[in-house]
């Protein structure tokens, strides 16, 4: 230690993740070469973003590369990149901290259980922290671009709870990470081991990675072809001096050309699984990709992928996400979530733009006509991706998409009115047809079993599945056999009070008011319940008297079959409990909901209350058939108390 070191504490939330590393991520171990030559890369790409605006940045270091190295000796494995380089004060922020928002949440979310945590702290991205998976000791020197050479900074730290920095004098400009290997992970000092690991991380990544290569001299007699080619004159000439000495030189092993850029026919899949890894710091493999050039009004490339899994705080509106900018193939930012629209925001990838300026910022961005188009662009194409894997004849990858996303997807039936129709498309529900909660019925089988007669499409919504699926409602559909969806998420009532039709077909909530079967409906039982109106007007008057002010209507019904009553809300603009609950769950004070009471006369209940002659009685049991009428509609009651007491009361025939 020198004058100069200061020892410095981890934030906590880098603590615990450094414990977390140390004690339970054995599985994924490689992962800690892909992201320290992310970083690398990421490093390079920032000094030529910064070349950009000014040249001399490169000083007389522009030939930008990452070089990796292994000491057997010192069993240390370096991993050097000649990048954008960090200061004393950036190094203690970027490799003390983490920077991202709801870090704190994110660690909340983890169970205790490894192999969940393992798939979660995947989607987080462990970033640099990920090289105490297999270093005791990480050892980081770095020099930043413009920095004086006895101005560098040194970085040490076991991956307990604390770190040193001192000053410390580095020839070059950029970093070297160096990693003191755990005896378990001496693997990682092996060449055939690192190259391998290498070319699988840095093949589709546009910076040279370069390892020492021992040379052997060969004997004139020997020379191949190969020789001949023009790479390998330099090398020839030098043959020609050292001819009995071997000697080591820095050769690249990766193809160093940014994926994207190449033809779709040249990649393959692993190329681009590796790819998505890069950029998204997952784990897993991505569900699907698309791959596009554009040429045209505008030039672009886009790599937009579907994560396997949805992020833990998709939900979160702070949330990062969108694709990484490059412009005319220099990176420009991170998360550029400009491109996509919010009901899109899983999707990762990249975007290149030959069209945009160099000096592009968000702020510009924010109000560009092109930005808008190349939205517009990248949306279609992602819709597209997700539309081939909806027809795919395999549907198990749609299947993980939709339970995944499908929630979201749903916002983009109101979001994004101009693709409607291809969103519709990609919805899926449960429905009468099956006997599960599955949702995997789309809008077009939902048609195609409608009947001629039936011009509408019926639709449930409710705040659970069983909710749904024995709902009263359902009753009279299930009758005459029409199909309606059920749909219990909290998005779909706001989607369906939004939405009006698809195909030139209705939506239309079993629920409403004024549910009108047009052609269904029966010719003779529409005449039972006018009949049966007349027949019981007293009835009915003598009902709605007993319930006084809960009530605005008490009506003769046929929509139901098993169950005494059904509760309507008022006016079509109908809302439904499930609406309500969140609406005073936000905060909002509604007023007191009035129902029209829809009774079934053919029910034993009901009939009962019709030959009950005592006033007090009549009142009570009037009461029952409301209170279960709301009971199931709501799932809870106002007084719920009161219902007990009456329904006891009842019981023993007080
Ligand atoms: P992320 O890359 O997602 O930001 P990391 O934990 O991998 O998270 O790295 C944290 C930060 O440390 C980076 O954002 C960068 O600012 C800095 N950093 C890490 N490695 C390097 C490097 N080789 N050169 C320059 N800066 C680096
Ligand atoms: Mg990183």
């Amino acid at each position: 230690m020198t004058e100069n070191t200061e020892k410095r504490g981890f934030q906590t939330e880098v603590k615990q993740l450094l414990n977390l590393l140390a004690n339970s991520l054995y599985s994924n171990k490689e992962v800690f070469l892909r992201e320290l030559i992310s970083n690398a890369s990421d490093a390079i790409d920032k000094l030529r973003f910064a070349a950009v605006q000014d040249q001399s940045v490169y000083g007389d270091d522009s030939n930008l590369h990452i070089r990796l190295s292994a000491d057997k000796e010192k069993k240390t494995l370096t991993i050097s990149d000649n990048g954008i380089g960090m200061t004393r004060d950036q190094i203690c922020e970027h490799l003390g901290t983490i920077a991202k928002s709801g870090t704190a949440d994110f660690f909340k979310n983890l169970s205790g259980d490894q192999a969940k945590d393992s798939q979660l702290i995947g989607q987080f991205g462990v970033g640099f922290y990920s090289a105490f998976i297999v270093a005791d000791k990480v050892t980081v020197v770095s020099r930043a671009a413009g920095v004086a050479p006895d101005q560098a900074v040194c970085w040490e730290s076991d991956g307990t709870g604390e770190y040193t920095v001192s000053t410390v004098t580095k020839a070059d400009r950029g970093t070297d990470v160096i990693l003191s290997l755990k005896e378990d992970d001496k693997e990682y000092l092996e060449d055939w081991t690192l190259r391998n690991a290498v070319t699988k991380y840095s093949d589709h990544i546009s910076v040279p990675v370069e390892m020492l290569e021992t040379v052997k001299p060969e004997k004139k007699d020997d020379d191949k072809e190969e020789d001949k080619s023009e790479d390998n004159a330099e090398e020839k000439a030098e043959d020609k001096k050292e001819e009995t000495a071997e000697y080591t030189e820095w050769k690249q092993i990766n193809e160093a050309k940014a994926l994207w850029t190449r033809s779709a026919k040249d990649i393959t899949d692993d190329e681009y699984k590796e790819f998505y890894k890069h950029i998204s710091h997952d784990w897993d493999d991505p569900l699907t990709w698309a791959h596009n050039h554009v040429e045209g009004a505008q030039e672009y490339t886009s790599l937009l992928y579907v994560p396997k899994h949805a992020p833990w705080d998709l939900f979160n509106r702070e949330q990062k996400h969108g694709l990484k900018l490059y412009v005319q193939r220099v990176f420009i930012m991170d998360d550029a979530e400009q491109f996509m629209p919010g009901y899109l925001r899983f999707v990762k990838g990249v975007l290149d733009s030959n069209d945009l300026p160099l000096n592009v910022s968000r702020e510009i961005l924010q109000d560009s006509k092109l930005t808008s188009k190349l939205k517009s662009g990248c949306t279609k194409k992602a819709l597209q991706m997700i539309g081939k894997m909806a027809k795919d004849e395999n549907q198990d990858n749609y299947k993980t998409f939709w339970k995944e996303y499908g929630s979201v997807m749903k916002e983009g039936l109101v979001e994004d009115y101009d693709n409607r129709e291809e969103i519709f498309d990609l919805m899926r529900y449960a429905s009468t047809h099956n006997d599960n909660s599955e949702q995997n019925v789309s809008l077009q089988d939902y048609i195609s079993r409608m009947p001629e007669k039936q011009k509408n499409i019926y639709f449930l919504t409710a705040s659970t599945y069983a909710a749904a699926a024995s709902s009263p409602y359902l009753e009279t559909f299930k009758k005459k056999g029409i199909e309606v969806l059920l749909m219990t998420e909290r998005v779909d009532e706001w989607v369906m009070n939004q939405v009006t039709e698809y195909k030139e077909k209705k939506f239309v909530s079993v629920t409403a008011s004024d549910l009108d079967l047009g052609d269904l409906e029966d010719k003779e039982e529409k005449e039972k319940q006018e009949n049966q109106t007349k027949e019981n007007e007293d009835f009915l008057k003598k009902v709605k008297e007993a319930l006084g002010e809960q009530v605005t209507d008490v009506k003769v019904t046929n929509r139901l079959t098993d169950t005494p009553s059904c509760v309507i809300g008022q006016g079509n603009q109908m809302m439904t409990a499930q609406m309500r609950r969140i609406l005073e769950a936000s905060g909002q004070t509604l007023p007191d909901e009035k129902y029209t009471l829809e009774i079934n006369l053919d029910h034993d209940l009901v009939k009962h209350l019709a030959a009950e002659t005592d006033e007090n009685r009549f009142k009570d049991w009037a009461q029952l058939i409301l209170d279960e009428a709301i009971l199931a509609d709501q799932g809870a009651l106002k007084e719920p108390a009161r219902y007990v007491k009456l329904v006891n009361s009842l019981l023993l025939n007080k």
